[in-house]
């Protein structure tokens, strides 16, 4: 009874006090007096602190980007104080953290961060604008992860700047609340003057909001187009997983950030998206919409249906994750899909989508070395990491993009295949949202039921109807390393892969113009004619095929002129010694797809069906 009693006693104050301390919100104050020097002044709160340390921290990562990024290094003029005002003694135990041990319920931090890179991860502050990813400018505190957060956007004097965000708002258009820090950090926000447009789609269910922010160059008439393409691709995607995800708030806003001094980027978020490109809509509208395609179908894949490898996102440390094969790949695949289903790609774009992504699984080296989830696992070390050593991932490393990709469209067409066209790729995604996406939150900003790689098997062999299909795809494509029979497959849609046999091939070299020959400035391929010869990075060639050649152009031309199966001889400089080599030519193995109409075949009438079933809008039919 006794200890029972201890227990109950126990429990009582672990419930009610944190409750007692949960509701005081964090509060942020953003203010730009120096904007054009790339410098954002931020004031915070912490109240009823409990007592012990209270241990404040930058974060070492972004939501969805996997690489460590020390956000630390452009935070200065620290000053934490308590309410009055007078300093509190602070001791740094790693370069991402100020401890503060003796402090009263009230503790108040001010410092200023400096950001000037526009892109999904980082801060950007200049004159125009405070484009702001919140890991990148936010100091946060242990222990009040889930504490609700107010924040206000302080206007700079003489601007009428304004916040696209998905943050809930407040009482007045610059303040906003969000319900914990995770949703905080989820939620990237553009203060400044953009264009607004807005629409809404109905579902069965709701009718969301969506919003198109765009902070450009150019004309209002051109965000009007853009906005009439991003609401067929969402109109598009949704038919995919047969409704919108509930957005808290009911409103999806796309930020954009077309600027020529911005990186070209693209970061999915839950309710919103960031799209940054040095280039313009009137330049290049298929690859931004690429982009606003890709980061819309990570609303359900990933933002919702979300690996538990990822679940809750870590702001400390890299976040590492073997499914990224299916939350970045299988999603590259749906991008150039829905952009060809919604009429906004042609077939020929479509293919040339995914020929690169086939023909680099099919002829990579890297392949044999690891499989689709190792390479997932590499995020951390190749998503906007940087390293000042060589790497020779060029060999070694095939990145998940590209080969989920590649299996995204190798499981579309050979559950199509297996079935007449009865069970597609699109049932598979539905059956994740329903089991994984759709139950929804307990609270926001957090997944309640992320899966692992042994759920997507078995939701795969339930679709499929053959548990061992599963199983066989997973090990062979997946964790294995095999390739599906890509002939086979497009050649149902009446779709040749072709490679170019009979052209010689000495293997994809990167070459540069050099004052002394032309110099290979990448990995040469594992297994490639070049690397077979011993050719290496940093060599110089010289004379190829006896001819001297100054231009990285005349090598390609070179090697084209010989025959499959000839040698080609090659001198080349090394480190200062001059060296010979004889490179054995082989077929040209790289691939491209071809309608068969285009090679001048027929197309079946069955070719035809399989085709349109894959290809043609689901939205346009149905309303
Ligand atoms: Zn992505």
């Amino acid at each position: 009874m006794a200890r029972r009693h201890t227990v109950f006693a126990f429990l009582l104050v672990l419930f009610l006090q944190p409750r007692a301390f949960a509701q005081t919100p964090v509060a942020y104050r953003l203010s730009f007096p120096e904007a054009a020097h790339h410098l954002m002044q931020v004031e915070a709160t912490f109240t009823t602190v409990p007592p012990g340390p209270l241990e404040l921290r930058m974060s070492r990562s972004s939501p969805g980007r996997y690489a460590l990024h020390e956000f630390a290094k452009n935070v200065f003029d620290v000053r934490i104080t308590d309410e009055a005002g007078k300093a509190l003694a602070v001791s740094r135990p790693n370069p991402h953290e100020w401890d503060v041990t003796e402090h009263a319920e009230t503790v108040r931090v001010s410092y200023k961060v400096f950001g000037d890179r526009l892109d999904g991860t980082y801060l950007a502050v200049d004159a125009s604008h405070a484009h702001i990813n919140m890991p990148a400018a936010i100091m946060w505190a242990r222990g009040f992860e889930r504490r609700p957060v107010m924040i206000r956007f302080e206007r700079p004097t003489g601007t009428s700047w304004r916040v696209a965000t998905q943050l809930t708002p407040g009482n007045d258009p610059q303040s906003f609340t969000a319900p914990n820090l995770q949703y905080l950090m989820d939620s990237p926000s553009e203060f400044g003057t953009f264009t607004l447009r807005s629409f809404t789609a109905p579902d069965d269910r709701r009718t969301p909001v969506f919003r198109v922010a765009v902070h450009h160059t150019g004309t209002d008439p051109e965000v009007d187009g853009l906005t009439r393409d991003v609401e067929a691709i969402v109109r598009e995607a949704r038919h995919v997983f047969g409704e919108y995800p509930p957005f808290e708030g009911n409103t999806y806003t796309f930020i954009a950030d077309y600027l020529p001094w911005a990186h070209g980027d693209g970061m999915e978020h839950r309710n919103s998206t960031i799209l940054t490109s040095p280039s313009s809509i009137q330049a290049d509208r298929v690859d931004l919409i690429d982009t606003i395609a890709h980061e819309f179908f990570h609303t359900w894949n990933i933002e919702r249906i979300r690996p538990k490898s990822l679940e809750p996102f870590n702001f400390e440390e890299a976040n590492m994750s073997g499914e990224l094969w299916l939350g970045e790949g299988f999603t590259s695949y749906y991008g150039p899909l829905t952009l060809k289903r919604a009429g906004l790609m042609n077939l020929r774009s479509f293919l040339r989508a995914m020929d690169e992504a086939v023909e680099t699984i099919a002829t990579s080296p890297a392949r044999q070395i690891r499989s689709a989830v190792e390479m997932s696992r590499l995020a951390p070390f190749v998503d906007a990491a940087t390293s000042i050593d060589q790497t020779n991932f060029a060999n070694t490393y095939i990145s998940y993009y590209t080969w989920g990709t590649a299996l995204g469209v190798g499981l579309d067409l050979s559950l199509r295949d297996r079935s007449d066209g009865k069970v597609t790729l699109d049932d598979f995604m539905r059956a994740l949202w329903s089991r994984f996406g759709r139950p929804g939150i307990d609270v926001p900003g957090y997944v309640k039921t992320p899966y692992t790689i042994d759920d997507l098997k078995d939701v795969l062999g339930t679709v499929a109807g053959d548990a061992e299909f599963a199983k066989d795809f997973f090990a062979r494509y997946i964790e294995g390393h095999e390739v599906p029979d890509y002939a086979r497959l497009f050649g149902r849609a009446g779709i040749l892969v072709r490679a170019n046999t009979d052209r010689a091939f000495a293997g994809e070299l990167t070459l540069q113009d050099d004052p002394t020959g032309v110099r290979i400035t990448a990995d040469v391929p594992y297994g490639s004619p070049a690397y077979l010869g011993g050719l290496e990075r940093e060599d110089v060639l010289v004379t190829v095929g006896g001819t001297k050649v100054t231009r990285a152009a005349e090598v390609g031309k070179l090697v084209t002129s010989r025959k499959p199966g000839e040698p080609l001889p090659v001198v080349y400089e090394r480190r200062g010694m001059r060296m010979s080599t004889a490179l054995t030519l082989v077929d040209d193995p790289r691939l491209t797809l071809t309608p068969v109409e285009e090679a001048g075949q027929p197309l079946t009438d069955a070719q035809r069906r399989f085709r349109e079933a894959w290809l043609s809008s689901a939205a346009r039919n149905s309303f």
